[in-house]
């Protein structure tokens, strides 16, 4: 296969490079770079299978040739940048998905839309299987990122149903590993920093708020598969072992061997307005359609992420 991916140098955009590259297929990756790094990408410099064209992906995508997939992937992710980056957010939500749509209908290419858990809101079925409809509050500081990522499932089903575009979406939930952020704001390199540092590990609310991490080798292996699968509608991908904040972050102090301590503290942003008190994914349509289910361990995938911020946290000194 011939595939473009959008937000080739972030977080999941650059492991799906990899992932697409170590199955043979050619890879064209998308980047404006305002929160994507080179860095994650500079080790395939080079390679005759990629081609990075920088481009931001709200304006009209030009690919030369054919193209058998498209998988959009551009977007601020995390709480604080969505906060800083709100126009930006919505636009690549929104209009990015459209042209990435356009795009995959002029070369009869089949498209996949990173979708998110938070469309699901501060949800209020647990776990959250794919046919809740959520509850999300539009107005609010993440209303950006869940409105953007709602109306692109829309219009991607648009695409689906009115122009025959052959479309797939993930959504996905927490997920973690090396090459996030050191200050992306998310409790995973939040917390590593924080212990690493020697700092308090700053627990927002009483820390009963819940999350379940999944590993970026099991979410990206799961996304090759729906994208390979005949599956049209929307298809959870996580790790379902959900945890309170407070045991996450004594998680990561045992797994550093640190002697930070724990602080709670209401943050002064608007950063833990609407935060989703629970989420956990129901895995059980990407288990019985994909045959997929997380195979790395949180403390593996943990160890992992502390190696990759051990050396950034040290050069900050
Ligand atoms: N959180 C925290 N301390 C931090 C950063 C985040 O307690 O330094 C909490 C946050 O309030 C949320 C959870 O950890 O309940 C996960 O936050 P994150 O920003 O990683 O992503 P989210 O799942 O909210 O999109």
């Amino acid at each position: 296969m011939r595939v473009l991916i959008t937000g080739a140098a972030g977080f999941l955009g650059s492991h799906l490079c990899d992932k697409f590259l170590a199955n043979g297929h050619t890879v064209i990756g998308m980047d404006n770079l305002i929160t994507g790094k080179t860095a994650n990408i500079e080790h395939l410099a080079g390679n005759s299978d990629f081609l990075f064209i920088k481009h931001d992906v709200t304006n009209f995508i030009y690919i030369e040739g054919e193209l058998d997939a498209v998988l959009h992937f551009a977007s601020p992710a995390s709480p604080i940048d969505y906060l800083k980056l709100p126009i930006q957010t919505l636009k690549v939500g929104a209009l990015g998905t459209h042209k990435a749509l356009g795009l995959a209908k002029a070369k009869n290419a089949r498209l996949l839309l990173a979708s998110t858990s938070e469309i699901y809101g501060d949800p209020l079925v647990h776990p959250q299987t794919e046919d809740y409809w959520g509850n999300v509050n539009p107005i609010g500081p993440r209303g950006v990122y869940d409105e953007a990522k709602r109306f692109g499932e829309a219009i991607v089903m648009a695409y689906q149903r009115y122009h025959d575009v052959e479309t797939r979406i993930v959504r996905i939930f927490n997920t973690f590993g090396p090459r996030m952020r050191l200050n992306d704001g998310r409790v995973v390199p939040n917390f590593i920093a924080q212990a690493l540092r020697g700092d308090p590990l700053t627990v927002f609310g009483d820390g009963t708020r819940t999350r379940s991490f999944c590993y970026v080798s099991d979410l990206v292996e799961g996304i090759y598969r729906l994208l390979l699968s005949d599956e049209p509608d929307p298809v959870n991908i996580g790790n379902p072992s959900e945890m309170s904040i407070l045991d996450f972050a004594k998680t990561v102090i045992r797994l550093t061997n640190s002697s930070s301590e724990i602080s709670f503290i209401e943050p002064e942003d608007t950063r833990i307005k609407d935060d989703p008190k629970v989420r956990q994914p129901d895995i059980g349509k990407a288990r019985r359609i994909l045959n997929w289910e997380p195979q790395v361990l949180l403390e593996d995938g943990l160890n992992e992420t502390i190696e990759f911020f051990r050396p950034r946290v040290l050069r900050e000194k």
